[in-house]
């Protein structure tokens, strides 16, 4: 931590300074300059915290050097990490020596529109299929999901086409029924701040997706996966899905930098959710691409076998030659950035 006095602080203003950190056990290195004196604290950041530094006379600023995240901080764990889905025999690795494409009905609708759904996935190379049982709807009216059912059709499902499943939970109260059925729990958009589901999924025994806040800043996304390793659970992948911006032409924009920042920062897999950032299927694959070439460690796509009729995002739900295409970037691509495709054993 680093404290900036004013212009105009004294000698004394500089002595309180390096008292009370002294007080609490820390370190203060004093630097003056020709204008400002700077000091440079060492020791327990949260007994710095507790001092309230800022509040003191001639304190004109406070930072702090280190990530306000640790667990989940590349300073404490340098390694980028890969996290593994599914039991024996079905398990899939996302990490940095592989691109992992994960795809599904945005939600489970049925046992026959899951199982086709899922056959498209397969053909088209995904390794994971997605599906949602627990609907986040803005609208009430809308169509909520299957709930418990939903989540013995995914798993039916998952089981026949062989690959594991991940699905929602929107309520830390459902977290245990969800990890008896997934393999992979996925946190929302909506409900990335939800701290009471983020502790309840830190312990629920099985890997987290945790999809950025639409209005989160990179920082707070990975505060939220911090609450889910404190609880013991460091099996966290991010997900980049688009934020909340001016521009009207799609659903959300796709902050691509954040691929790549937030391997800077953290050790754990962030990959791409190209169809809930663009919500149409037109952009889908060329924002895939982008995933691939900036080095996200995989995609997670809605496939719909009927778009035209699917109870949620039917525009952006792909079928037919867009499939093909994808499945083509998904084989073709990674190879040229030094990744392969993962698959399951
Ligand atoms: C989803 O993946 O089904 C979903 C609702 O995504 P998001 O939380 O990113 O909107
Ligand atoms: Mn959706």
């Amino acid at each position: 931590m680093v404290v900036v006095m004013s212009p105009d602080a004294t000698d004394e203003d500089v002595a309180q300074v390096v008292e009370r950190v002294e007080e609490v056990g820390g370190e203060a290195f004093v630097s003056k300059g020709v204008v400002r004196t700077i000091i440079g604290l060492v020791g327990d950041i949260e007994s710095f915290h507790h001092l309230n530094l800022r509040a003191l006379p001639g304190v004109a600023d406070v930072h702090r050097i280190s990530d306000p995240f640790k667990l989940v901080s590349r300073q404490h764990h340098p390694e980028r990490s890969t996290v593994w889905v599914g039991t024996e025999g079905r398990r899939v690795p996302i990490g940095p020596d592989t691109f992992t494409f994960m795809a599904g009905p945005c939600a489970v609708e049925s046992a026959d529109q899951t199982l086709e759904a899922a056959q498209m996935a397969a053909s088209a190379g995904a390794t994971i299929l997605r599906g949602g049982a627990y609907k986040p709807r803005t609208s009430p009216y809308a169509f909520q999901g299957l709930g418990v059912k939903g989540l013995e059709i995914l798993a039916d499902v998952g089981r026949s086409v062989g690959l594991p499943v991940v699905t929602e939970v929107v309520d830390a109260r459902d977290v245990d029924v969800v990890a008896e059925h997934a393999d992979m729990l996925q946190i929302g958009t909506r409900n990335m701040a939800n701290f009471g589901l983020l502790q309840a999924a830190g312990t629920a025994g099985k890997p987290v997706l945790l999809k950025r806040g639409m209005t989160a800043t990179i920082e707070e996304w990975l505060m939220a996966a911090e609450y889910i390793a404190q609880r013991g659970n460091l099996d966290v992948v991010l997900c980049e899905r688009g934020i909340r911006t001016f521009e009207p032409a799609t659903r959300n924009t796709l902050d691509i930098s954040a691929v790549p920042v937030v391997q800077t920062q953290s050790h754990l897999p962030v990959i791409v959710d190209p169809s809930h950032a663009a919500g149409r299927k037109d952009l889908v694959v060329p924002l895939s691409r982008a995933a691939v070439a900036i080095g996200a460690d995989g995609i997670i796509v809605d496939v719909h076998p009927h778009p035209e009729t699917a109870l949620c995002d039917g525009p952006q739900a792909l079928l037919g030659s867009e499939l093909r295409e994808l499945a083509q970037v998904a084989r073709r691509f990674p190879p040229l950035v030094g990744r392969e495709l993962a698959t399951t054993p």
